[in-house]
């Protein structure tokens, strides 16, 4: 991505957190937020959504994700992403927002977030490619 915005992680941070103060998460107290540097240059935020059936709760990252296709269109890549929590705990994506990252994210896009290393917690900046090798991609026929 030679073209992508590059990313100004503590601003991110700080836009993330302010998203996770904002997450519905009545039912964990599990508060994350996520902060995505789109290749226009906009930042768009959100945090998790919980739901009385769990199953239906929406993680922050897919949950900023989908603000920034309704704002800006389908065609809208991502460039970074910073992911934190309230409750100083490790949150690395969870499997499905990082596939459905995918359709959006290059490898070579950087992801930071909260992550546990020999016992200390440290906010891990890698690329999405690290996270998500072997990323299932379909192209549908013409
Ligand atoms: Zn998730």
């Amino acid at each position: 991505m030679t073209n992508a915005p590059q990313p100004d992680f503590p601003a991110l941070t700080s836009a993330a957190n302010a998203a996770a103060e904002k997450a519905y998460a009545r039912y964990s107290r599990f508060q994350v937020g996520a902060a995505l540097l789109l290749s226009n240059g906009e930042v768009v935020t959100g945090g998790n959504v919980e739901n009385a059936s769990y199953g239906l709760t929406i993680c922050a990252e897919r949950s900023a994700l989908v603000r920034a296709v309704a704002l800006y269109g389908p065609q809208i890549r991502v460039a970074a992403v910073v992911v934190v929590n309230l409750q100083h705990s490790p949150s690395p994506p969870c499997g499905a927002c990082r596939q459905v990252l995918a359709e959006f994210m290059a490898p070579d896009a950087p992801i930071a977030f909260p992550a546990e290393i020999d016992g200390q917690l440290q906010q891990v900046i890698t690329t999405f490619g690290h996270v998500l090798p072997y990323t299932f991609l379909f192209t549908p026929p013409q």
